[in-house]
């Protein structure tokens, strides 16, 4: 497995298997440069704390909250969730934010999904205020992230620059194509590519030859959410490899599986460098947002 200063990405191209961005050791790193900023946030006296609005009764969406706010305790910042219930209505889950909008003592906002059905997530996402809007959904961070401002974006999308950064590969000039075109992954991964002068293409449900684009390219982002859908002809001899997506699959044994949106040991054989699934974005994306957290909390006005 590859980890972050490891071994030379010119050298690793020539190797007959794509090297393994380890993307939990990658987020080891994330979180370390987190916790030198929570030191600077305590040292200057501020509060870094994280609030979670969640409308839901599912067990398991409750659990993932749960977990997240554990992520959040295990790197030093207190989290605490704003619960409402699985009927909450849209005004009711909007006071809930404007509420820890106007409240000095939070620095962060994130917003569980999914909302109750009827709720349109991105007007709720609107009415965080941009500066508490840590996972970068508000529109003025998509903005922001369009005007060349990595750390404003989504936390996936900037998991996906930390992941191709690690290679230690020039994006300049390279010919990118990313599958997908959500607002948290495909569109701002786009921008922040194209920021650095990279050849950018974005695939989606209408691309006509999504093999032929992909076939061209020197960075594949997958993110489509369709297990496998990339396979190894598909990759281009060399290519530095991202899988954002996670599918669960049921095996013809009837065991169920996470994979990615990439057959990882077909394309593995093709590709310089690959993210698996699990043990990829997905740790590193967490990482991110604890960073986001703590910068936001740094930002602060007082
Ligand atoms: P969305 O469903 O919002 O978007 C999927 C995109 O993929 C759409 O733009 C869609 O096109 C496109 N697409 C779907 N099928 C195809 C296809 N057959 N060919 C080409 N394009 C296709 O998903 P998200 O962006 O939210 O998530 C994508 C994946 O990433 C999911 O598996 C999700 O679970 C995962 N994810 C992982 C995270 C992590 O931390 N690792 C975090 C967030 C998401 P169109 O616009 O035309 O419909």
């Amino acid at each position: 497995m590859w980890s972050p200063g490891g071994k030379c990405p010119i050298l690793c191209a020539m190797a007959s298997q794509a090297q393994v961005i380890d993307g939990k050791a990658l987020a080891e790193k994330i979180r370390r440069e987190t916790g030198d900023l929570l030191a600077r946030a305590r040292a200057e006296g501020r509060v870094v704390r994280v609030a979670v609005v969640s409308a839901t009764d599912d067990a398991a969406a409750r659990m993932y909250v749960a977990r997240q706010c554990a992520d959040f305790a295990a790197a030093g910042i207190e989290a605490l969730v704003r619960e409402l219930p699985g009927a909450a209505t849209e005004a009711e889950v909007v006071a809930a934010v404007e509420g820890l909008n106007r409240d000095g003592e939070v620095t962060g906002i994130v917003l569980a999904l999914p909302l109750p059905d009827g709720i349109d997530v991105r007007r709720v996402q609107e009415r965080i205020r941009p500066a508490k809007d840590i996972e970068g959904v508000h529109p003025r961070n998509l903005g922001l992230t369009a005007l060349g401002r990595l750390r404003a974006g989504p936390s996936t999308a900037q998991a996906v620059i930390e992941a191709i950064d690690a290679t230690g590969i020039d994006v300049r000039g390279k010919e990118a194509v990313i599958v997908g075109r959500s607002q948290i992954v495909g569109k701002p991964v786009a921008l922040m590519l194209i920021e650095r002068r990279a050849t950018v293409t974005v695939c989606h449900t209408a691309t006509r030859d999504l093999a032929g684009h992909a076939r061209r390219a020197e960075i594949l982002v997958a993110a489509a959410g369709r297990p496998e859908i990339i396979t190894g002809d598909m990759v281009r001899e060399g290519a530095v490899v991202i899988d954002v997506g996670i599918n669960r699959v049921t095996l013809p044994d009837g065991t169920r599986r996470t994979v990615g949106d990439v057959r990882f040991e077909a394309a593995r054989a093709r590709a310089s460098w690959i993210t698996p699934v699990p043990g990829g974005v997905g740790p590193v994306t967490v990482a991110v947002l604890l960073r986001s957290a703590v910068s936001a909390a740094l930002e602060a006005e007082r």
